[in-house]
């Protein structure tokens, strides 16, 4: 499981031991990025992204500006 590269707010969760509900808040704030399909649709986080997020810094996706 650890080696998955793509997360659901589930299993994002579980890797950075936060709850669900706060990997999803920051995951529509854009704070941690992550990519849906459709609106209201599951939420697939990379697990490049994610780790991004745990030590506080942008992924590659993110404006750094
Ligand atoms: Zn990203």
């Amino acid at each position: 499981m650890s080696d998955r590269i793509w997360h659901t707010t589930t299993t994002a969760a579980a890797v950075a031991d936060r709850h669900r509900d706060t990997i999803l808040k920051v995951v529509e704030s854009g704070e941690l990025h992550g990519i849906q399909r459709k609106p209201k649709g599951r939420w697939r986080i990379h697990r490049d992204c994610l780790e991004a997020w745990m030590f506080g810094r942008l992924c590659e996706h993110q404006d750094k500006g």
